[in-house]
């Protein structure tokens, strides 16, 4: 017996990164996998790659019309929806003299509206088919305190956490679990563009900030998507079903020092 036998979950931004990790982790453990991104042909990629188990469905969260079509194709496609992770955003950082309207508004859009927005249409799937489900929200250390640099994105974060506990206080009376991830900083794609920002905000040489973040990590280094599986897969099993709107710090050590 595989710890996800027979469930089915939809993966938002799973073309690549942290997404694309849960979706192999779940499909190792039983789970049959919607990747879900803007990107299709990315997603689709991974998804033939994953194997049988996982498909690949267009969506951009921050549209209503969009996320309604990839809930209704992914259920679909799979027969139900058990599980979603609502792992889909975009960083971004800025002096606060700099940070402009535009670019607040996107990430507000994608990380939060996209964040409850998702979970709202799979709750009434999952209320309307009496399916007892998990929600796993993807929140952030910095959800739990500012950066200097980093407003905008940790402000969605901590919109993202305050979510989780509402959304899971409401949603339990459904039998439904609502909980997040915080992790710490993961290695990926992500971190080209944020060691970019950094290089040209604070004269880093390229890969500097990187190594500095890593090595400022009390376990020792950065973590890695594969960090995370363990929490995202435990999330979804019977062994969790006690737990309700809860963020939990997958980081390293990173939040206590
Ligand atoms: P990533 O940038 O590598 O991947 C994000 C994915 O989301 C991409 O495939 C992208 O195409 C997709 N996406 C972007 N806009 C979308 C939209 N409008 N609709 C649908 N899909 C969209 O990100 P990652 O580093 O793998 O992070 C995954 C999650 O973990 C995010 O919620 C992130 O905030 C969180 N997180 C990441 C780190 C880190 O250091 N990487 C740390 C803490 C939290």
């Amino acid at each position: 017996m595989r710890r996800l036998d027979g469930k089915t979950a939809l993966i938002t931004g799973a073309a690549r990164g942290i997404g694309r990790a849960f979706a192999e982790a779940y499909v190792r453990e039983g789970a049959r996998v919607a990747l879900a991104d803007i990107d299709i042909d990315r997603a689709r990629a991974a998804a033939s790659e994953i194997g049988e188990a996982a498909i690949a469905v267009e969506m951009d969260v921050t549209r209503q019309e969009s996320i309604d079509a990839a809930v209704a194709e992914t259920a679909d496609r799979l027969g139900q929806i058990d599980v979603l992770i609502n792992n889909a955003a975009i960083f971004t950082a800025a002096p606060l003299t700099e940070i402009e309207r535009a670019d607040y508004d996107r990430v507000f859009a994608i990380n939060v509206s996209g964040c409850l927005f998702t979970m709202q249409a799979v709750a009434r799937h999952m209320i309307e088919r009496g399916i007892a489900g998990r929600i796993i929200n993807m929140a952030s250390q910095a959800g739990r305190r500012g950066e200097p640099l980093v407003a905008v994105y940790c402000a969605s974060k901590a919109a993202v956490i305050s979510l989780t506990q509402s959304a899971g206080l409401n949603l339990i009376s459904h039998g439904i679990n609502v909980n997040a991830i915080a992790p710490g900083v993961v290695d990926g794609e992500h971190w080209d563009g944020v060691d970019a920002f950094f290089a040209r905000h604070e004269g880093k040489a390229p890969g500097q900030k990187k190594r500095e973040v890593g090595a400022a990590v009390p376990f020792g280094r950065m973590g890695t998507a594969e960090d995370l599986t363990g929490m995202a897969i435990f999330l979804a099993t019977d062994e969790a079903k006690y737990i309700v709107a809860q963020t939990y710090n997958v980081d390293g050590g990173n939040w206590m020092s």
